[in-house]
Formats: structure tokens, sequence, C-alpha cells
């Protein structure tokens, strides 16, 4: 068997008056990401972590966002186009895990959610997703609400 191993970051700045989706779900908050697409901290991480380790590239290199088309968009269109590349690579997806440091709100109540919703597009069972949120004990920009990020670590295997 074969294994491959990816790792993904995102951050985004955080702005009043815009939605907040994390990891294909909308969280109350009365901030949300500041991002060409809908900034999906989550989602950017785990696209890279797949793009990583199959060695394909990048978020940026596949959807630049001088690119008009992704202005606003739903970040799982990334995600799916990831999991392409990497079916067609001939792999498949063992477990994904990620930490999102985020100052607040809480992401307790919304994790199972997400994992759902992020099992979904990755097209794997829910048990085989998880997240944590932390807060970045109120130190630097995280923890002052000014931003927030994400990183995703992936497990692909070919038989
Ligand atoms: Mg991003």
């Amino acid at each position: 068997m074969e294994v491959r191993v990816g790792i993904g970051y995102d951050i985004h700045r955080l702005k009043e008056g815009k939605k907040l989706v994390i990891g294909g779900t909308e969280i109350e908050y009365n901030k949300g990401f500041e991002a060409h697409s809908d900034g999906d901290i989550l989602f950017h991480s785990l696209t890279d972590a797949l793009l990583g380790a199959v060695g394909y590239g990048d978020i940026g290199e596949l959807f630049p966002d001088t690119d008009q088309r992704y202005r606003g968009l739903d970040s799982s269109v990334f995600l799916k186009e990831a999991v392409r590349i990497v079916h067609d690579m001939g792999y498949k997806i063992g477990n994904v895990d990620s930490v999102i440091i985020i100052q607040k709100p809480k992401l307790l109540p919304y994790r199972d959610r997400i994992r759902g919703k992020t099992a979904d597009v990755l097209g794997i069972e829910k048990e085989r997703v998880f997240l944590k949120a932390k807060t970045n004990e109120g130190l630097d920009s995280l923890g002052s609400e000014i931003g927030a990020s994400c990183y995703s670590v992936v497990i692909l295997y070919k038989e």
C-alpha cells in the first residue's frame, strides 16, 4: 500500500458585516472572512493539504484570486476539485484532521455539523473527519479577533 501525507494552512481577516462560513457551515457571529471567495479557512487548508499530498500544486495556482469566477464562491468547489484530482491519481482519503485558531465565537456547538458537511464534500465517513477549535489565548492578531486560521493534515492511500 502506498501512503501519502499532506499539510495545509490558511488564514483570513475577519471583517464586520460579512458571513462567517467554516466547513461549509454558517456560524452566527458579527464578523466574517474578508476574502475573494467565501474565505472558508477549513476548506482552503484541506484543499491545500490534499493537493500537497499528491504534489499537484496549491489552491492559489489552481484558483487564482484574480479570477472573477471565484468571487464570493462557495469554497466546497475548490475542495471538490482537489478530491477529484486525488481520486484521478488513484488515491483514497484515509482521514483528515484540522486545528482552527479563532478567538471567538465558540465552534464546539457547530463541530458536528461542520464534520458532516466536510465529510460529504470529501466523500468519506464523518468519523474520518475531525477538527479542534482553539482560541489564541487573546494573543496577537488571532487573539484580537482580527483574523482566524486553520491547519489541516490529510493522509491518502493507494491499494
Ligand atoms: Mg484562503
